[in-house]
């Protein structure tokens, strides 16, 4: 291992994309057991059989968090009982037997803790947090695997989108949709993201940063951004799709809810329509990853529409202006959504 003082990143150049860390957790559990503490080790392969359920039917799911460096220079974690509770939620849709969040939580920190000089400095990116669970026993009929593994590995990153804070340009899709009612869409089971990628590089090859989805049934109403939940803002009111089991329930989501309403705003979680988006004053999408990413236009069908002349427009800076301070302890936790690491 490299020694501490090291610095190990240009930490100036990140970007999100995969950096290999030295540690990573690991423990296992047979179906229908529980789960015991697990043991931290250093990164490397998993060995695992070819007649894996996750290999061969997709049975698993992640989490994504941040462990980002504060204002005093502590390592701080936001909100990572949602993403235990979330896991749980998915683990049991998966028919995975859930992680119980005590042993989720201990094998986040500790994993953060052992990769601590990969956590950028302030302002510089984080260290992205890979919660992973899945059948890793053999099975040839469909069916939940004999076996289960958990890991958390990291690896440091820099903003999602290459623009930074530019806003970004989107595209509605027309031709494809990411989850239908009575599906997985509202878990993050990992069959939910391959078949995103073809549309996604379709868009971006076209110039766009990602695509919108709209909803399976109607073609009518916004459902995501990529892998980020979508608000927009008219008239000074907020809205944002409702969970309606196909939307992923994001914990960035949830967070600006509550943010957006203490800051006195009206909040709705509603169906919105996609002409009401295109007759917004800003829009937005958030996530663990994009955190609070601006939107610059929407092209829908034909039709452009450009909001604040492609310029950061004023809630969407207040709200990702808030966030990030509370995530930095820059202002107070007044929500009690911070957890130190260190
Ligand atoms: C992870 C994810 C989000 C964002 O959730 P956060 O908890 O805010 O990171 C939104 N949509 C999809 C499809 C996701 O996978």
């Amino acid at each position: 291992m490299p020694d501490e003082s090291e610095s190990v990143v240009d930490w100036d150049s990140l970007t999100f994309s995969f950096t290999k860390t030295d540690r990573m957790y690991l423990s296992k559990c047979k179906l229908g057991g529980e789960w015991a503490v697990g043991s931290m080790m250093d990164f490397e392969d998993l060995v695992i059989s070819p007649a894996a359920g996750v290999l061969n039917y997709g049975q698993g799911l992640f989490e994504g968090m941040k462990a980002q460096r504060a204002s005093d220079g502590s390592i701080v974690l936001f909100r990572p009982d949602r993403n235990a509770k979330r896991a749980q939620e998915g683990a049991l849709r998966l028919g995975m037997p859930p992680v119980p969040e005590e042993i989720f939580l201990d094998a986040v920190i500790k994993t953060v803790r052992e990769n601590s000089r990969w956590v950028p400095p302030m302002g510089k990116g984080a260290l992205y947090i890979r919660p992973l669970l899945m059948g890793s026993g053999p099975i040839l009929g469909v069916a939940p695997a004999p076996e289960y593994t958990f890991l958390v590995f990291t690896s440091p990153v820099g903003p999602y989108f290459k623009g930074g804070i530019t806003p970004t340009s989107l595209r509605v899709s027309e031709r494809f949709h990411r989850a239908a009612p009575g599906g997985s869409g509202g878990v993050k089971a990992i069959g939910n993201y391959a078949p995103g990628m073809i549309p996604s590089k379709m868009a971006k090859k076209e110039g766009y940063s990602e695509i919108i989805y709209l909803d399976a049934v109607n073609h009518r109403y916004i459902e995501e951004v990529g892998a980020a939940n979508f608000f927009c803002v008219k008239d000074g009111v907020i809205s944002t799709p409702e969970l309606t089991g196909t939307i992923l329930p994001g914990v960035t989501r949830a967070s600006i809810i509550e943010l957006a309403m203490a800051r006195g705003y009206e909040v709705r979680e509603e169906k919105v329509d996609v002409e009401y988006a295109m007759s917004a004053d800003e829009c937005f999408c958030v996530g663990t990853a994009a955190v609070v990413s601006s939107i610059g236009r929407i092209q829908y069908g034909e039709r452009v529409k450009e909001y604040y002349s492609g310029e950061v427009g004023p809630v969407t800076r207040e709200l990702y202006e808030n966030l990030t301070a509370i995530q930095q302890k820059r202002s107070p936790d007044e929500f009690g959504w911070i957890v130190d690491v260190e």
